[in-house]
């Protein structure tokens, strides 16, 4: 029970001017001190907008909300490109993602959102900042690091085929709600990591990697169209799925495949089965995800799109 000590001295008593002089002295530093804790995001004065986080790390996503109807034609602008939306009819919210690629330069980003039918525009500032994600060290056969100049023409093409994927416009988006993992096993291969190859430094990891025996199932991590089936020098036989709304999810060193281009894949759906084809140490299932051209940890998708389950 909370116990009460009565003060020894009599409560001062001011006079009648005084009270009323002091009490209109709080209101005006009540209010002071409201406008200055008041976040700038909180203010009426343009669109309701909040973020999961006003910080993020290179290869990392931040989920953004607006506040609006489904009629209402909402855009958003980072890093020079307009952000695709999506609408949660209960909640009368929009969401997009904004992605930082994992070699983004640490600074500070402007983003601008604007509500043209309504007037309204506000711009926000989100800092990316570094991180280190460690480094793994790998041992490889020679063939598959120093290539001869067949394979070297080999990986040119396949390059050119993938980079073709990324410069096509944004489609509508076709994904929905949560994001699931496409192999429920653990992560054996962190996302980001620096790689040295046979000890000389090769490009960063950017994906995870499930561990996952020869033959498990891999599964579509959202809904969305298979947009190229191939079988690659590095990420061997390989599916990569456009969710539309600009989220892109690859699925690489797969022993089979179960779908074609051009077919429309419902969350959960089998793709095919883990595998070790391409340039990998074992059995294992490489997951990478890319959210505006932006490379970044699949994980956090995952993560932050459970807000956007019903
Ligand atoms: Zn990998």
């Amino acid at each position: 029970m909370a116990r009460y000590i009565a003060s020894p001295f009599p409560p001062a008593s001011p006079k009648r001017g005084e009270t009323a002089f002091l009490r209109r002295l709080s209101a005006v530093l009540l209010m002071a001190l409201i406008l200055t804790v008041m976040p700038f995001e909180s203010r009426p004065s343009g669109p309701d907008v909040s973020f999961s986080s006003d910080t993020l790390v290179r290869g990392d996503l931040i989920l953004l909300r607006v506040r609006g109807e489904a009629s209402d034609n909402i855009q958003v602008v980072w890093m020079e490109k307009e952000i695709p939306l999506v609408h949660n009819s209960n909640g009368c919210l929009w969401h997009g993602f904004l992605a930082a690629d994992l070699n983004q330069k640490p600074g500070v980003y402007p983003v601008a959102v604007r509500v043209p039918s309504r007037g309204l525009e506000r711009y926000f500032k989100l800092r990316v900042n570094d991180r280190d994600y460690g480094v793994r060290k790998i041992r490889l056969p020679r063939a598959k690091v120093e290539l001869d100049e067949a394979s070297l023409q080999r990986v040119k093409k396949e390059a050119q085929t993938v980079n073709s994927l990324w410069d096509a416009d944004c489609r509508p988006p076709e994904w929905k709600g949560s994001f699931r993992i496409p192999v429920d096993n653990k992560i054996v291969g962190p996302f980001g990591q620096k790689s040295i190859i046979n000890k000389k430094k090769r490009s960063p990891h950017t994906g995870v990697d499930i561990r996952g025996k020869t033959g498990s199932l891999v599964r579509a991590a959202n809904s969305g169209t298979v947009v190229l089936v191939a079988d690659h020098f590095f990420t061997g036989k390989s599916v990569y799925m456009d969710h539309g709304g600009c989220i892109f999810n690859m699925y690489f060193h797969l022993d089979s495949i179960q779908v074609e281009e051009g077919d429309f894949i419902e969350k959960g759906q089998i793709l095919g089965r883990v595998g070790a084809t391409g340039r990998a140490t074992g059995p294992h299932l490489h997951w990478g995800v890319r959210v505006n051209g932006a490379r970044v940890n699949p994980l956090t998708l995952i993560e932050l799109s459970r807000e956007l389950d019903p």
